[in-house]
């Protein structure tokens, strides 16, 4: 599980934009309360609102600590990073999600109907990293990320891809640090966030832009910080590139960002899932199912759907098959970082903290800190 070769961080880039959401009430406004209960009753974890979203950018998250209710306790806080902090320090002041989902169901309803739908190649690159290759009409091909040029560049050339275009999730090098090679043997435009034109990327993209390219379709972009700052998911069609944000049964490990980031991104990657509709699939940059499976099933030794995946995926893997793409009905199912407001696993993290926890931050938090403790990795 622990990756080498990623670069030294970059600056985080100022995620200003503001949302100009939640026209708000008062600052001393009690947290949102009775709309969460309706939510967890509704069996839907990820519906609706999150209670953060609720105040003006650049105002403190007050939920977060519940400092109104004065039951914060401030060393659990600065231990997780998740003091309350200005929405837009904590990256959380993006593109209202409701004009985000509308743009997807546009896409994918209205303009991806022209488009054939496109063929999705997985190469394994580096020790376990994936480069995914989306092949759309006359073989036009879009690359997502690249770790390591040689593989890439054998692949499109003996399945006679044309590579028109390459996508890049995060500065991370096993994500990028191919994509000299690859360019200088195939020029093609190279879209990414900002911290990434350093190595290439000549077409800055960022939260809520979409770009078609010719012959494969049209991408949503989506800013998704936790892992790193500058971390960017791709939608397109019914796949979602989510790089090394959301994994097959895991997530991301918190390089950069903040618990509370990362609960954010995964939050709106399951909600474009739900405006895609069924057939949503999500496709990770490790293949890191197994590790992450065997973590789950200690989460919830009971849940028959982690159980059966286990072994699903070991026979997968028997056969050297890869693992790193799931339906996201799947993932609700069995990804623990997904499910952080199912009682019974909120009463493990609780279990494993030893204290009751009463907002989703810390849970999905300490839920983090219990794998990377599991994994036996050092606390970041
Ligand atoms: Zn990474």
């Amino acid at each position: 599980m622990i990756r080498t070769g990623h670069a030294p961080s970059s600056a985080p880039r100022p995620d200003a934009t503001s949302s100009g959401q939640g026209k708000n009430q008062a600052s001393s406004a009690p947290p949102a309360q009775p709309a969460r209960s309706q939510r967890a009753a509704s069996g839907l974890p990820w519906r609706g609102s999150f209670p953060w979203r609720s105040h003006d950018p650049g105002e403190p998250c007050r939920l977060v600590g519940r400092h109104d209710r004065g039951d914060c306790r401030p060393s659990s806080r600065e231990r997780l990073s998740i003091e309350p902090r200005p929405c837009s320090e904590n990256g959380v002041a993006n593109m209202p999600t409701k004009a985000f989902l509308a743009l997807v169901r546009l896409r994918y309803h209205a303009g991806m109907s022209t488009v054939t739908a496109p063929t999705i190649h997985c190469i394994p690159v580096l020790a376990d990293n994936y480069v995914w290759l989306i092949e759309g009409a006359d073989r036009a091909t879009v690359i997502v990320d690249a770790g390591e040029a040689g593989p890439i560049i054998e692949a499109i050339e003996s399945r006679g891809l044309k590579p028109v275009a390459t996508l890049i999730t995060h500065h991370h090098g096993d994500h990028v640090q191919g994509l000299g090679e690859l360019t200088r043997r195939f020029p093609m435009p190279v879209y990414g966030p900002d911290s990434c034109r350093r190595v290439g990327v000549d077409t800055v993209v960022g939260e809520g832009d979409r770009f078609t390219i010719p012959q494969v379709g049209e991408f949503a972009v989506m800013a998704t910080p936790g892992h790193t700052q500058d971390h960017l998911s791709f939608i397109n069609g019914q796949a979602i590139f989510c790089g090394d944000t959301l994994f097959t049964a895991g997530c991301g490990r918190l390089f950069e960002g903040t618990a509370a980031q990362m609960l954010h991104s995964l939050a709106r990657l399951a909600d474009a899932a739900d405006a895609i509709g069924d057939g949503a699939t999500i496709y990770c940059g490790h293949e890191y199912t197994t590790d992450s499976l065997r973590f789950a099933a200690h989460a919830e030794p009971d849940n028959a759907d982690i159980a059966a995946r286990v072994r699903e995926v070991a026979a997968m893997r028997a056969k050297g098959e890869p693992t790193a793409s799931a339906s996201m009905d799947l993932e609700k199912r069995t990804n623990p970082f997904l499910r952080i407001r199912e009682p019974v696993l909120r009463r493990a993290v609780e279990a494993y903290v030893g204290d009751t926890i009463e907002n989703d931050i810390e849970a999905f938090a300490q839920l983090r800190h219990w794998k990377d403790d599991f994994d036996g990795l050092a606390r970041l």
